[in-house]
């Protein structure tokens, strides 16, 4: 016999009664009836599976037909999607915007006030993009305003993202994030921290850390216009001990370090100082892979930000970039490299992150290692796997759904119709 306090019932049955008891009074659970549940942990995919929620985190998932649904709980029907754990995109740019990187430096154009209104729209279309979590790498200009926005997003004054931020980055004088081509009698802010001694740059860390820093970020190399058209060596921009001093004091405060790196000397000294995660990485060779393996760190490819997008774009350079890139990324496949999503987001449209997906599986990655390099592998970079990446009890209820099969077409993973974070929904199908 059926009781309203014990149900072991069909799913449909679930639903009736969810339905008959909506006006009970509330009990901060939320039942979410999915058509497909994506696990990354395990790569199953289970068909008809209810996840209860309570509050910010998840209770438990059943699938199959018994389950006991309490009155008062909340129904969200997703039975026609494919249910995943919310993504975590590891190198973003929230206060960075497409037309920033075309033209003058916005430094030079754009107030730090403007920017942060620019980037409270941009954590907000990320989010709906799919995007629980992000760690951004740098604020590019905009100051400690990403730590703004992350409180902002936190205190529930915005919807966004759960933000991991790294302030100003740490470069040398005339290295990457420098403006270039200006006059030198003009005092123009640089993008970034100008750290050009070991003492510089643990002062840098301590102030970073001071004012809200999550994450240190380190340019270990330059950019592309350091990187040797011939040979494609990159510019190295810092020594190993330089590494190691920055390493320690993050540490010291109990911070990761991640560093922007290409290739050559630059990355191997990153990987081999400590740091937890090479970001870009496109010219690497055979050593630095094995470094990455050996030292168990993380790589954020960001594959999709390096293609031309104009024709001014598609030079031979950088059609040479992105070739190795493609080579890189196989190898390290191979190789077993803890591949992490990220993809530099901001250097183009905020809410469209989820093109990398399209690229790492157009390179082989199978859509099941596409998934788990958004989910439990960031997560673990980000030391946040006991609460995110997956969808279990007593994890945070980061949870979002696609239209269609992201195991069949990856493509799925660009129709998010639904997201959950902590709990709390910030999309619904219409
Ligand atoms: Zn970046």
């Amino acid at each position: 016999m059926l009781t309203r306090r014990y149900l072991y019932v069909p799913m449909a049955a679930i639903l009736l009664l969810a339905s008959t008891t909506s006006l009970a009074q509330s009990n901060n659970l939320t039942a979410i009836r999915c058509g497909r549940l994506i696990n990354p942990v395990d790569g199953s995919v289970t068909q008809n599976v209810v996840i209860l929620v309570r509050g910010e985190r998840v209770e438990t998932v059943a699938a199959g037909v018994a389950f006991k649904l309490p009155d008062g709980t909340k129904v969200i029907d997703l039975s026609n999607y494919s249910v995943l754990p919310g993504l975590i995109d590891a190198h973003t740019h929230v206060l960075l915007q497409p037309e920033d990187e075309r033209g003058a430096p916005p430094v030079i154009t754009k107030s730090q006030a403007f920017r942060t209104v620019q980037g409270v729209a941009a954590v907000k279309k990320d989010l709906e993009a799919g995007f629980t979590t992000m760690r951004d790498l740098h604020s590019e200009g905009a100051g400690f305003a990403d730590v703004a926005v992350r409180d902002a997003i936190n205190q529930g004054i915005i919807p966004g993202p759960r933000l991991l931020v790294s302030t100003y980055a740490l470069t040398i004088t005339g290295g990457h994030m420098n403006n270039a081509g200006l006059n030198p009698d003009i005092a123009i802010p640089d993008p970034a921290a100008l750290t050009d001694s070991r003492d510089a740059m643990i002062a840098e860390v301590r102030r970073e850390v001071k004012y809200g820093a999550d994450w240190i970020k380190l340019y270990a190399t330059g950019t592309l216009r350091h990187v040797d058209p011939v040979t494609l060596e990159s510019l190295s921009q810092v020594s190993l001990e330089d590494v190691k001093a920055v390493v320690a004091e993050a540490a010291r405060w109990r911070r990761d370090v991640a560093a922007h790196a290409y290739g050559g000397e630059g990355a191997k000294n990153a990987i081999r100082g400590g740091v937890r995660s090479i970001e870009h990485g496109m010219l690497m060779d055979d050593e630095a892979l094995k470094l990455l393996v050996e030292h168990g760190t993380f790589w954020c490819p960001t594959l999709s930000v390096y293609l031309p997008e104009t024709a001014e774009d598609d030079t031979e350079f950088r059609r040479r970039i992105v070739a190795h890139h493609k080579d890189v990324f196989q190898k390290a496949m191979k190789m077993g490299v803890k591949i992490c999503f990220g993809t530099d987001v901001g250097a183009f449209e905020h809410g469209t992150s989820a093109r990398e997906f399209l690229k790492m599986v157009e390179y082989g990655m199978t859509p099941l290692e596409a998934i788990r390099s958004a989910t439990i592998r960031p997560a673990q970079l980000l030391r946040m796997e006991k609460q995110i990446g997956s969808i279990e009890t007593g994890k945070l209820a980061d949870i979002i759904a696609v239209e269609g099969n992201p195991m069949n077409d990856i493509k799925a993973l660009t129709r998010v119709t639904f997201v959950m974070k902590g709990g709390k929904v910030f999309k619904s199908p219409k």
